[in-house]
């Protein structure tokens, strides 16, 4: 069988993608390697795409995924390892299965970026987390230490002020990242501390789990260590495209290049979403190049089919 375009990722971008080119009568296959709805399953609270003035991330990813069926893409469980460009048809290839089509769109976000010090693998699981939906309610009435000054820390450091006593969010410069109305809740939230120009160098623990952390200050480098019992890390994003790299459609970072039009230069790939070099990495901007993408495939389509 030989699909009309492969979905590589169910993420809020590769779910667009399916619906738009199943409605269009594409014979779609959404391939991804764990559930659906991507980074949406890790965050507390949405309240920044339209129509939901408050939703639960897991809860928006369900919903959008009850639609993707609806006109009949068929999903597939499996990660992507490579891809083969034979011009109008091209192969997908997983760990164990190879699926061919006549289109790709590649929609496989993001991974959270590590710390990278010491103490940090060794106690991940044990105290290091990079998900509070998953593991804020392990730490009822404890101290956390949330590292790092974007939208993702300062939101999931406020969530974690539900169960925690106290959370400290350590950030290498004097001003966060967040967008000012995060911000504004941040510092109004008497749970929420701040250690500003400091840097987490190490996370110690008793063997079982962490203990606290060792900071250094960015001003003097004097260093002290500050007790806790688990540290949050959302230090950035690192774009999951590695199987894509040999195809030379990535940047020296490795965000996959697109056009407004979301082509790669490789005709009938193309790349959606956070995994894309761009600006605003949103569910709405996500939602925005699937739809781009989806009708996108349909116009290449129908042109292969006319040549
Ligand atoms: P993703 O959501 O990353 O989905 C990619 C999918 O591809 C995943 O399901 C993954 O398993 C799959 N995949 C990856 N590699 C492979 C492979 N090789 N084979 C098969 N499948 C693969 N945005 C907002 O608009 N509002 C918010 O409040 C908000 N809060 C956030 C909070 C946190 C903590 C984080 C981390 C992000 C937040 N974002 C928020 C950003 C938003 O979640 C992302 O911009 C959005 O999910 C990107 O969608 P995507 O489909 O491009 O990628
Ligand atoms: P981000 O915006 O890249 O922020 C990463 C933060 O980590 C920055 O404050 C950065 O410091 C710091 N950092 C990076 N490397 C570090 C290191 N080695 N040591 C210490 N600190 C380090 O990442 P994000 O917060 O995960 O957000 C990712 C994307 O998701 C963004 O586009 C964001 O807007 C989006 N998002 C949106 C929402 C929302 O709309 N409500 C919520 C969450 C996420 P500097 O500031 O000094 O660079």
């Amino acid at each position: 069988m030989v699909y009309d375009v492969i979905v590589i990722g169910a993420g809020p971008a590769g779910m667009t993608a399916a619906l738009y080119a199943s409605r269009s009568n594409l014979k779609v296959l959404l391939l991804e390697r764990g559930i659906p709805g991507g980074q949406m399953n890790n965050t507390s609270e949405i309240e920044n795409y339209p129509g939901f003035p408050a939703i639960l991330g897991p809860e928006l990813a369900m919903k959008m995924d009850e639609g993707v069926m609806k006109f009949g893409t068929e999903k597939a469980y499996g990660t992507v390892q490579s891809l083969e460009d034979k011009g109008a048809t091209k192969l997908v290839h997983c760990e164990t299965e190879s699926y061919e089509t006549h289109a790709i769109v590649i929609a496989t976000g993001c991974d959270h970026a590590k710390l990278g010090v010491a103490g940090e693998s060794e106690y991940a699981g044990k105290g290091v987390s990079y998900c509070a939906v998953c593991d804020g309610p392990f730490f009822r009435e404890k101290k956390l230490i949330v590292a790092g000054g974007g939208d993702s820390a300062i939101e999931e450091g406020i969530f974690l002020t539900r169960f925690a006593d106290q959370v400290t969010v350590v950030h290498r410069r004097d001003t966060l990242r967040a967008q000012p109305l995060i911000q504004k809740r941040a510092f109004e939230n008497p749970k929420m501390n701040f250690e500003l120009e400091n840097n987490i160098v190490k996370i110690n623990g008793n063997g079982q789990v962490v203990t606290g952390v060792v900071l250094e200050s960015t001003k003097d480098g004097s260093k002290r260590e500050v007790a806790c019992d688990g540290v949050f890390i959302y230090v950035g994003l690192i774009p999951l495209t590695e199987p894509f790299k040999s195809l030379g459609i990535t940047d020296e970072r490795g965000w996959i290049m697109t056009d407004d039009k979301m082509r790669t230069k490789v005709p009938g790939i193309y790349a959606i979403g956070d995994a894309r070099a761009k600006g605003l990495r949103q569910v709405a901007t996500a939602v925005g190049d699937g739809a781009v993408a989806g009708q996108q495939v349909y116009q290449y389509l129908t042109e292969l089919a006319k040549a």
